[in-house]
């Protein structure tokens, strides 16, 4: 399929020409007809397919279709879960929107109040926001979304997962002249996100490209075992000082062992820039544009701060520390390989690690290859997945009982 077999406006294919885009992805040729024939739609693509073109192509022909009449709010709004991620959406709308009239904002968290307040004024088409900051203008009046006419939840997984359940009820509460609303997503694994597509989708298209279980083939998977965070931290020398290694990202599980990385590597003479919750704004985006640019080739990263990033080119992606989830570890690799380029994922696996390593060789269906840095070699041998507890029957029978008991009183 070409993307001229999509009715879509000239004017939209002709800024899809400049971009580059040679032929839609699967999620985009799926999902722009359903756009376009007005359903609702619940989709599901892996990290890195095309999701956001393929939403903002399907709202943008609806507004070039049906120009606006009132002057008023915005006519689409799109919600995502980060802030980076809100800035992404924004600069591919205002690229996909070049040669058309639509106007486009973008409100989020770490930005001062004030400058936000012309972008109501202004008239917007499309408005992207993220929840907290969205949730706040609804409080205050400064924004309505009775003029909202398609409603696109980006990343509703992750927003689910954040805990921004209630505010994604919020806005499809107030959203409430509706004509579509998509919810995109990058696996339906877990049954939350259809549950919720349930109670605020009208008989949606279900889409999904390709089975988000199996991340890629394309990205080169392997695990390192090691016997300590000393040990991980000289593994992670060896690898950062490799010579192939062009963009990496190495997620670290919490903020406290972030700080002590960046001074670790430091020390060892490898500069890295980083990305941590609550970080002001301005930081946030000089840290991102440090690594987009290739200034600084290590990017050190919680999930959180990570969430949605989109930077070209990565070659590997490092945990070291391995994440809480396989889902999250399928997310995480998903920002390496892509677009047909090679991609590495590598993870650092302490003793502690062996069920969540076991967890994602089930989830990815492979074995990872267990590999040695020579002269790092561990000292220990891989240790054993813990035994299942059994349940003891009479234990059973007694915390039944003492159940009982506490609900009687
Ligand atoms: P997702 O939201 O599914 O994770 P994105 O929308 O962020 O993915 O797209 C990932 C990358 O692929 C972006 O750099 C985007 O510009 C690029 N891309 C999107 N659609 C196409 C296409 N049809 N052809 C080539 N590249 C594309
Ligand atoms: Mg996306």
């Amino acid at each position: 399929m070409h993307f001229a077999d999509l009715d879509l406006d000239p004017k939209l294919l002709n800024a899809i020409e400049k971009m580059g885009f040679d032929k839609p992805t699967s999620i985009q040729s799926l999902a722009i007809p359903a756009a376009m024939k007005g359903r609702d739609i619940l989709a599901s693509s892996p990290t890195g397919t095309g999701k956001t073109a393929a939403f903002l192509l399907g709202a943008m022909q609806y507004l070039i279709d049906f120009p606006r009449r009132n002057p008023g709010f915005a006519r689409v709004l799109i919600m995502t879960p980060t802030r980076e991620l809100a800035y992404q959406v924004y600069e591919q709308a205002n690229t996909l929107a070049a040669q058309t009239h639509l106007k486009i904002g973008v409100v989020t968290g770490g930005i001062n109040y004030g400058s936000h307040k012309e972008i109501f004024e202004k008239n917007n088409d499309i408005l992207i926001a993220t929840p907290g900051r969205l949730m706040d203008y609804l409080n205050s009046e400064n924004f309505h979304a009775e003029d909202v006419e398609v409603l696109i939840l980006d990343e509703a997984d992750r927003m689910l997962d954040m805990g921004f359940r209630k505010e994604m009820l919020r806005i499809c509460d107030e959203a409430k002249n509706r004509k579509q609303c998509f919810l995109f997503s990058a696996t339906l694994e877990g049954d939350s996100v259809e549950l919720f597509a349930e109670r605020i989708l009208n008989d949606p298209a279900l889409l999904e490209a390709t089975p988000s279980r199996r991340e890629k083939g394309k990205i080169h998977q392997w695990v390192h075992l090691s016997d300590n965070r000393e040990h991980k931290v000289e593994q992670l020398e060896a690898i950062l000082k490799s010579e192939d290694v062009e963009k990496a990202i190495v997620f670290v599980k919490t903020r406290e062992r972030l700080e002590q990385l960046v001074g670790e590597l430091f020390a060892k003479d490898i500069k890295t820039t980083w990305l941590r919750g609550e970080m002001p704004q301005d930081k946030r985006l000089a840290a991102l544009k440090s690594f987009d640019t290739g200034r600084t080739k290590v990017l050190i990263a919680t999930d959180v701060a990570a969430r949605g990033i989109d930077v070209a080119d990565i070659s590997h992606v490092i945990n070291f520390d391995m994440p809480r989830t396989a889902d999250i570890y399928v997310h995480r690799i998903g920002r390496t390989g892509r677009a047909g380029k090679k991609g590495t994922a590598i993870s650092f696996i302490e003793a502690h690690d062996v069920e969540i390593l076991a967890k994602v060789e089930r989830y990815t269906e492979q074995k990872l290859k267990r590999r040695t840095i020579k002269g790092l070699e561990p000292k220990h041998k891989e240790a054993k997945l813990p035994a299942k507890k059994k349940k003891d029957p009479e234990k059973m029978k007694a915390k039944k009982k003492a159940k009982k008991k506490a609900k009687k009183k």
